[in-house]
């Protein structure tokens, strides 16, 4: 994520971090405080509707019933002292179809906020709603998951719900919504695949969404959503889908429905969904529910008493409280079990505890251990004890939990923060050892050859993502005085280095036709004229998307580019003789079960041919990359030439 916040709403509190000569943020305050009921939030059944609020701090609450999203109350219930700080209510009648909101004193000020806990939202999320949520299951929505079992098996996609289908040739009924990303058959200019019918055509296994939560209304206006864009980074109701996406954002059960019939779509098509979650931080520190409900207990602060501020959007979580961290398991293992989600992506990862994240993989593996993990684990400044920050660092004690290798994506297309330096695809020399350690998925292969990971499903390999400037774009600077043609090739290099690596491989959507966003290096809240999927390039680079699809069909045939274990890599991954600026590598003897007896893969950066002395094993045959290989004969054996810009892979039967 990036984004820039210009509104900061302070509420005059006092000083109610203090409470009974208790600060919120002692231990104290959490031993004596933790909840561990599982009923906070609003249980409803048609006979009766039952509330637990979680507010220590506070010396009343009441419950304020709605029956509109922007009504004036129709009752308002005092609610009762409970266990723990918590507070309750219970309304025999059946209340569904009403909206609700808590009311807190704090101080001598009261707060009205929407319950954190609330899973079903009116218009912008400004009440919570009370809803059945057994009638927002799809037809034929049932409890199996697609089969899946290694996270190195996955090839992830990543894209927004708006850019898939907003443009005006996406050929999508229900243009920018869920529904229109669950559309299939859908076609554009020459008849080119478009929408979810095209990420299936790659032979992609797991599609990640950016964020589908609710967000901000500043960011997206649900009642008037054409009127602007925005990827999503700024949580406002954290356990309700955004409404922005929904046919009808103001029936609250109509989003939840039409999220499900996306997931549901996704998994009638053999694929997987991945959510991105961003528990980091809250849109807006003062104005969200976490400030109004409990002040000061939510976030991190620095000594002097302001927000600490790592995530760059005004303050921090604070994961490690325990009432935080419960907040985010649960509300992970909801969107889990209630939406069957096959996957969580974490936003700036590195804010959060490893405590925290590591009790996710265990509540996760109960429902499905399947289920995947992966975040952004970088070291970013914050209230917080290096020690105990889920960063790349510390990936070690985070065993099945990924982290994505900025290592290699900045080696292969040169550093995301110095525009126009060039890696090595774009002519930078000098860099081979960094590629290597991309390849063996940055796990110790050798004493001087390793990185961060411990285990290939801890290495999310990748060369571009929603944030910064797209692989493309990156090259009209890096490479502007070569020509289209060559820069296409350095593209498809990239590419090919991605996807014949061990670990995770990830694609940014587009990346298949060169998305461009027209020099757009940070496009957060920029028009979806910029961020949409163009479908005319898509049809006019078929070529380049071909060359993404036959990769991804080379790596799942190859079991030998997906070795589940660092053991393995070190013991079948060899790294052959190559020319500068090229590197070569074998998999050899039936790595991982592969039909191969071996492979030889070979990436030549330069921008002449290079020759090789291909390995005695045999005879190898040419299994990708023909194009870049200037010989009629399919046998090889000793020198090869191979083009510049050039990804080819050589199979020896063993026969
Ligand atoms: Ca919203």
């Amino acid at each position: 994520m990036a984004v820039q916040k210009d509104i900061n709403y302070a509420i005059s509190f006092g000083d109610p971090r203090i409470v009974n000569g208790l600060s919120v943020h002692s231990k104290a305050f959490d031993d004596t405080y933790f909840y561990d009921g599982d009923d906070l939030g609003c249980d409803y059944t048609a006979n009766r509707a039952f509330f637990r609020l979680w507010a220590p701090t506070a010396s009343q609450a009441t419950l304020l019933i709605y029956d509109t999203w922007d009504g004036a109350s129709v009752v308002e219930v005092a609610m009762k002292r409970g266990e723990k700080g918590t507070w309750t209510a219970i309304l025999y009648r059946d209340l569904k179809g009403y909206f609700y909101t808590y009311k807190v004193q704090i101080a001598e000020q009261w707060h009205e906020a929407v319950d954190p806990y609330a899973r079903a939202v009116g218009v912008n999320g400004d009440r919570g709603a009370i809803i059945d949520m057994s009638e927002t299951n799809p037809q034929g929505w049932n409890d199996e998951r697609v089969p899946f079992s290694a996270p190195v098996d996955a090839v992830i996609y990543e894209v927004h719900v708006r850019d898939l289908t907003a443009h005006s040739y996406s050929g999508a009924e229900h243009r920018g919504k869920f529904l229109g990303a669950a559309e299939m058959g859908t076609r554009g200019p020459n008849l080119v695949r478009t929408g979810l019918e095209h990420i299936k055509e790659l032979g992609i296994t797991h599609i990640q969404f950016l964020p589908i939560y609710d967000y901000s209304t500043d960011s997206v206006d649900e009642t008037n959503p054409d009127a602007s864009y925005n990827w999503g980074y700024d949580p406002k109701n954290y356990n309700a889908p955004e409404g922005s996406y929904a046919t009808d954002p103001y029936t609250p059960a109509t989003r939840i429905k039409e999220l499900k019939t996306l997931i549901q779509t996704i998994h009638e098509q053999e694929m997987r969904v991945i959510m991105d979650v961003v528990y980091n931080h809250v849109y807006d520190a003062y104005r969200h529910s976490f400030m109004k409900l409990v002040p000061g207990y939510y976030y991190r602060y620095r000594q002097d008493g302001s927000l600490s501020n790592g995530s760059g959007c005004g303050n921090d979580v604070a994961s490690e409280r325990k009432m935080v961290r419960k907040f985010i398991v649960e509300s992970v293992v909801y969107w889990a079990s209630e939406y069957k989600l096959d996957g969580f992506r974490f936003d700036l990862m590195g804010l959060h505890d490893i405590e925290t994240m590591n009790e996710i993989r265990t509540r996760l593996d109960e429902i499905d251990p399947s289920i995947i993990m992966l975040g952004e684990g970088w070291d970013i400044p914050t209230e917080l004890d290096g020690r105990y920050k889920a960063t790349q660092h510390n990936a070690w004690q985070m065993p099945r939990i990924a982290h994505f290798n900025d290592g290699l994506r900045d080696t292969l297309k040169g550093s995301t923060f110095n525009l126009r330096e060039p890696g090595f695809a774009s002519g930078r020399s000098g860099l081979e050892h960094d590629v290597k350690r991309g390849i063996v998925a940055g796990v110790q292969y050798q004493e001087h050859l390793r990185s961060y990971a411990h285990e290939p499903d801890q290495c999310v390999n990748y060369v571009e993502a929603h944030d910064n400037h797209t692989l493309w774009d990156k090259l009209s600077l890096t490479s502007a005085h070569l020509d289209e043609m060559t820069r296409r090739k350095i593209h498809m290099l990239c590419s090919a280095i991605v996807l014949t690596s061990q670990g995770i491989p990830f694609l940014h959507a587009g990346q298949e036709f060169m998305r461009t966003k027209h020099g757009d290096e940070n496009s957060y809240k920029s028009p979806t004229h910029i961020n949409q999927m163009d479908w005319q390039r898509c049809a006019q680079f078929s070529r380049e998307v071909n060359f993404i699809r036959r990769l991804i069909q080379l790596r799942k045939n190859h079991a030998a580019f997906r070795m589940r274990k660092a053991s393995l890599i070190r013991e079948h991954l060899v790294f052959e003789q190559a020319p500068a600026n090229s590197v070569a590598f074998t998999l050899r003897n039936h790595a991982n079960g592969d039909v191969a007896k071996d492979l030889y893969v070979l990436h030549n950066a330069n921008w002449h041919p290079i020759e090789v002395q291909l390995p005695h094993f045999g005879l190898w045959r040419i299994e990708f990359g023909e194009e870049f290989i200037e010989q009629d004969d399919l046998i090889l054996h000793g020198t090869l030439k191979v083009l510049p810009y050039g990804s080819i892979v050589l199979l020896n039967r063993g026969d």
